[in-house]
C-alpha cells in the first residue's frame, strides 16, 4: 500500500527535466565580497550564455547562494531581492532566464537575531538543494552542480547530485562538456 502511495506521488521520472544548480558569487558574477547592488554586479564570461544554454536543452536552473551579509547586516534580504530582480532581467533581455534562486541568510555569527543560526541550507549543507527537488519536477540523476568553493562541492555530494569547480575564465567551459543535448 505504502509502495503504491508513493508511486502515485511521485513524478514519473519521463517527466522530470535535469536541472543545472549554479552557486552565484564567483560563478555567475565576480565575487567582491558581499555584492548587493547593481554597481558592484559583473557578470563573469561566459554566464548569461551558459543560462541560456541550460534553458535552449531543457534544463531547469537554480542559484543556489550563501547569503550571510544578510544576517550580519550587511545589506538587506530586499536589497538582495532587488539585484536578483536586475539580473531576471538582464537575462530576460537574451531570452534566458533563471527558474528559481534559493537562498540562505544565515549565519551562526549573524547580528540579526532571527537569522543568527546553524541552518541546514547554509553550503556545505544540502538544504537549498534538497527543498529545490522537493518543489521541482527533477531528475537528479541528470542534475549538477557548479560552484567555486569546496563547500559548493560538499553541497552537492550531500544533496545526491554531480559537482564541478568552476576556477575562472570563461563558465561556458565548464557547463558545455556536461549538457546533454535536448532530448525530444
Ligand atoms: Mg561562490
Ligand atoms: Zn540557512
Amino acid at each position: 500500500m505504502r509502495d503504491l502511495q508513493q508511486k502515485v506521488n511521485a513524478v514519473p521520472r519521463a517527466l522530470c527535466r535535469p536541472a543545472v544548480f549554479f552557486d552565484r558569487d564567483g560563478v555567475l558574477n565576480y565575487d567582491f565580497g558581499y555584492v548587493h547592488t547593481i554597481d558592484n554586479f559583473r557578470w563573469i564570461e561566459g554566464a548569461r550564455e551558459s543560462i541560456l544554454a541550460c534553458n535552449e536543452a531543457g534544463y531547469l536552473v537554480f542559484v543556489v547562494t550563501n547569503q550571510s551579509g544578510i544576517a550580519k547586516g550587511v545589506y538587506t534580504e530586499s536589497a538582495m531581492r532587488a539585484l536578483h530582480a536586475y539580473m531576471q532581467e538582464d537575462l530576460r533581455e537574451m531570452g534566458a532566464h533563471v527558474d528559481a534562486i534559493a537562498f540562505c541568510p544565515h549565519h551562526p555569527e549573524g547580528l540579526v537575531p532571527e537569522l543568527r543560526r546553524a541552518c541546514s541550507c547554509r553550503k556545505p549543507e544540502p538544504g537549498m538543494i534538497l527543498r529545490l527537488c522537493r518543489e521541482w519536477p527533477i531528475d537528479r540523476a541528470a542534475s549538477f552542480l557548479i560552484g567555486d568553493k569546496p563547500s559548493d562541492m560538499q553541497a552537492a555530494e550531500a544533496a545526491g547530485i554531480a559537482g564541478y569547480l568552476f576556477s575562472g575564465g570563461n563558465l561556458l567551459d565548464v557547463l558545455l562538456p556536461r549538457l546533454r543535448p535536448p532530448q525530444v
